[in-house]
């Protein structure tokens, strides 16, 4: 299967760009392994003719809208996101009717409609640079993750309003007790990748307790330079598992510990080599986000690309 997938992506130009988070066959498969706006971006620039998407939905819609030549695929249409369904346009329209002075900003873990309602867009990581460029008197409403905007209230200062929305990751990790985990690996690097809802709570949680004052937030490539110029034996890593392939192939003989193992989004595990090689095979399930609509949606992500 693997090898008919090589023959197909070259007779048919195709690019497969894989998240972070999907099984290790996928990303050892990819062209790309990235977070969901390093993948945006690669979207933007290739020459390939077709876009397999290997991650969840809202991702491969943002592919879309920020490319909108080009043929995005993703090989299961089911792979979705708690989070970005944690929303509708209808709620966000009545909820901007209660603040009509307010600014929206959404995190890039919405659908396609909830950005084209957005004033700004931003990531995990850009988020506090964002709200930071808006006047200071304008009132913010913040959506959909509680503990991104919560975090990011915490750091400004801001008048913010918080969508009660959260990642059913962050669940599953439950409360985690930081003191526990510096006994257990002493020495050990502790570091958190601000993407997606599993990891916000940690990012909250670093700005409230004395005990997390060893974290260190990185984006994707940061945290593949910091343990690349590490000395340290042990990394814990806080976020999605699936991150820890990616870090095992960056420095091998390294020890990488997940901060919990029920960090699993199954969503992003939904995509499997025999789906991808479908998917490639009969050019499906395409993701086409209406022109109209893309056209409003590329407001915010564009107003953020200013900023950062
Ligand atoms: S980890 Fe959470 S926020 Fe990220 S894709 Fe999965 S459900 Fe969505």
């Amino acid at each position: 299967m693997i090898e008919q997938i090589n023959k197909l992506r070259k007779e048919k130009n195709a690019v497969i760009l894989a998240h972070n988070y999907q099984i290790p066959e996928i990303q050892d498969l990819a062209d790309f392994v990235g977070d969901s706006y390093g993948l945006s971006k690669e979207a933007s620039k290739t020459e390939a003719d077709l876009i397999v998407f290997c991650g969840v939905h809202f991702m491969a819609e943002t592919a879309s809208i920020i490319s909108p030549d080009k043929k995005v695929i993703i090989p299961d249409p089911e792979a979705g996101c708690s989070l970005a369904s944690s929303i509708t346009a209808e709620q966000l329209r009545n909820w901007k009717a209660e603040f009509p002075d307010a600014v929206v900003v959404s995190y890039v873990n919405t659908t396609a409609e909830i950005k084209a309602e957005s004033d700004y867009c931003c990531t995990s990581g850009n988020a506090v640079q964002v709200v930071n460029a808006i006047p200071a008197d304008k009132k913010i409403l913040f959506l959909p993750d509680k503990f991104l905007g919560r975090y990011v209230a915490a750091v400004t200062g801001r008048d913010m309003e918080i969508w009660n929305g959260c990642c059913h990751v962050h669940e599953k990790i439950g409360d985690i007790n930081f003191n526990e985990m510096y006994e257990k690996y002493p020495g050990a690097e502790f570091l958190i990748h601000p993407e997606c809802g599993c990891s916000s709570s940690c990012m909250l949680k670093s700005t409230m307790y004395e005990d997390c004052k060893n974290l260190k937030i990185f984006s994707t490539e940061g945290m593949i330079n910091f343990v690349e110029n590490s000395d340290a034996k042990d990394f814990v890593i806080a976020t999605e598992t699936g991150i820890l392939h990616r870090l095992k192939k960056a420095k091998p003989g390294r020890n990488f510990y997940p901060l919990s193992e029920n960090a699993v989004c199954e969503y992003m595990k939904m995509i499997t080599v025999e789906k991808l090689y479908n998917s490639l095979l009969n050019e499906t399930v395409e993701v086409k986000v209406p022109e109209e609509l893309a056209a409003k949606a590329r407001i915010p992500i564009q107003r953020m690309l200013e900023i950062i």
